[in-house]
């Protein structure tokens, strides 16, 4: 852990030097004992009110262990290990060391006997604000269209403008698919993932919830300077970053109201910084034949700038106008047309998001629009056609680019309008409750205490994980249960060290994050750390490259590998990235820093 970043100084060169569990610079030389990577818990940390577990995974463990502090090694408290459990799903044994009646403040490591010591950690009400601004600021880091620079807080990761006039890839000609010729104006936006395509689908999602963020938490992340270009004007850091995107999705519009779903090259470049990106003439993209654009992404489009209209309106109200008006347009064109899906063609190999219903997303853009509007024809869409998914939430999977019926779920439940129907909001209401109820009881009788069954090690498990923890806090939106809340962080605490390899996954967070994630500039720079605050895909049980398919007979959560050429599991994504954002404001303290 360290309690503020940048935290590359001893990690990257330990991990650089290649010295197996080595501790971290500035340990004092009592007599520590070695650490060892048996012992997984939250690099990063504990809030002192919720439940503190660390796993120990060695046979080798006698049963006492101690909390020690960092200062000077002294008790801080003491347990024993509970029993041995078998994890099926990652065919380890594991014994929880308990600490959370240890409610102090302050920086601690374990010290488990017959096994060695761990990573330090911290314990405070806002140990997660660093790693809050570092996962945000990761967005910047994805900008394209313009120069980015993560100094001062990182410097060294930077590069030019990318995929403007004038390089080989402008943004972008009109694709023989899209069914419009010439060229168009479509710079800004979010690269996609660890290639450099822009994709409305994925951008959905991934905008939505981090206006979800902001809508539910702003009095958390509403004061958060993120060292972006537009830091210290008079709009929230986190909303002029989403609006780096939605201003790409604008363009992406066509006068119909029409939406095309993306604007990539025909095939992926090779590992270039993006300025020098060699994938070839970019496009905006369409389905090949009319009308060109597809329902998914104008559903997907068409709720988010039903969101942004309603949260940008204190900021900005000629935007918030032009948002809504974008969305009421794009409303339109699916009413008439409700299932236009997306498949590539026409030579295009990029990222495809494909998706066979849209249904899901035109009751996410009626729900915003309600929201938002209060219109009833609105009102009238969702009410007639949210049944038909069955419950509204269940325990999983949560939502995902293909399915974003929780968040119209959502939505509708928290829209505020006094027209809202009593007897939907109550069903909402009971699903969301019920199926927050069962994540719970499965998450406590896992043995890494994950909210993850083992249908859920698909491409981006650890998306998944970060989308289970934003239901949770919904959950608790919805009725206060501090229940919700411990699940939710075990959640975190997963993915920032709590897991089988004793990995964070977070890059450049934790003593010991993964370090090759499938990502562009990562792999292209010449630094030896790979960009920061970025969330790896995690383990994914059906492979689908050739490192985790040349694995043997593995665990599903275990079938990962922190290597670049494993984009099935170790690729970063916005989506993946969104989700984590979320549920970090959620667990940072209430009423700001
Ligand atoms: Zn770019």
């Amino acid at each position: 852990m360290r309690s503020s970043l940048p935290p590359l100084s001893a990690i990257g060169l330990v991990a650089a030097l290649g010295l197996p569990g080595s501790a971290c610079a500035g340990e004092p030389a009592t007599g520590r004992a070695a650490v060892s990577e048996a012992i997984k818990l939250d690099q990063v940390g504990y809030l002192p009110s919720r439940t503190k577990l660390a796993m120990v995974t060695s046979a080798q463990a006698t049963g006492p262990f101690r909390v020690r502090r960092v200062a000077d090694g002294s008790e801080a408290a003491s347990g024993t290990l509970g029993p041995a459990v078998a994890d099926p799903d990652t065919g380890d044994t594991v014994r929880i060391a308990d600490f959370s009646e240890l409610g102090q403040t302050g920086s601690f490591y374990l010290d488990v006997a017959g096994v060695g010591t761990s990573y330090e950690f911290d314990i405070a009400p806002n140990v997660y604000a660093s790693v809050f601004t570092v996962a945000m600021r990761a967005f910047y880091g994805q900008r394209c269209g313009t120069a980015v620079d993560m100094a001062p807080a990182y410097p060294g990761y930077r590069h030019p403008a990318c995929h403007v006039a004038g390089t080989p890839n402008p943004d972008a000609a009109m694709h023989a698919s899209s069914g419009a010729t010439g060229a168009r104006e479509a710079g800004q936006g979010w690269h996609d993932a660890g290639d450099y395509g822009k994709y409305v689908v994925n951008s959905g999602i991934t905008v939505g919830e981090l206006l979800w963020a902001y809508d539910a938490f702003a009095d958390r992340i509403g004061g958060v300077r993120l060292d972006i270009p537009e830091s210290g004007n008079a709009v929230p850091d986190v909303l002029d970053e989403v609006r780096f995107n939605l201003d790409w999705m604008l363009k992406m519009q066509d006068r119909d109201g029409g939406v095309w779903p993306k604007l990539t090259s025909e095939r992926f470049g090779s590992f270039v910084m993006p300025h020098l990106d060699d994938g070839g003439p970019r496009y905006v993209i369409g389905t090949g034949s009319a009308p060109y654009k597809s329902s998914c992404a104008t559903g997907d489009f068409a709720a988010v700038m039903a969101s942004a209209a309603r949260v940008y309106r204190p900021f900005d109200r000629a935007f918030a106008e032009a948002a809504l008006g974008a969305a009421e347009s794009a409303w339109r064109w699916l009413s008439a047309n409700p299932n236009v899906t997306f498949r590539n063609c026409c030579g295009v190999q990029t990222g495809e998001y494909g998706d066979s219903d849209c249904s899901d997303e035109r009751l996410w853009a009626a729900a915003e629009l309600f929201r938002t509007t209060g219109a009833s024809e609105y009102d009238a869409h969702f009410t007639a056609s949210y049944a038909a998914r069955g419950p509204a939430v269940t325990a999983g999977p949560p939502q995902s680019w293909p399915d974003v019926g929780n968040l119209a779920m959502f939505a509708y439940y928290f829209s505020g309008q006094p027209g809202a129907g009593e007897a939907v909001r109550s069903r909402i209401r009971d699903d969301m409750l019920s199926a927050a109820d069962a994540i719970v009881a499965r998450t406590r009788a896992n043995p890494y205490r994950v909210s993850l069954r083992p249908e859920d090690y698909v491409w981006g498990s650890n998306g998944v994980v970060a989308n289970y923890g934003l239901l949770l806090l919904l959950a608790n939106a919805v009725r206060p249960t501090p229940a919700y809340l411990d699940a939710a962080a075990d959640d975190l605490h997963y993915l920032l060290g709590r897991n089988s390899f004793g990995l964070s996954w977070v890059t450049q967070v934790g003593d010991r994050p993964f370090r090759n994630p499938h990502h562009r500039p990562s792999g292209a720079d010449t630094n030896a750390e790979p960009w920061p605050g970025l969330l790896s895909g995690g383990p994914n049980r059906y492979g689908g490259d050739p490192v985790i398919d040349a694995l043997p007979a593995t665990p599903v959560a275990r079938r990962y590998r922190d290597d670049q050429a494993s984009y099935a599991s170790n690729e970063i994504a916005i989506n993946w990235q969104a989700p984590l954002v979320f549920l970090l404001a959620g667990l940072l303290p209430e009423g700001g820093r």
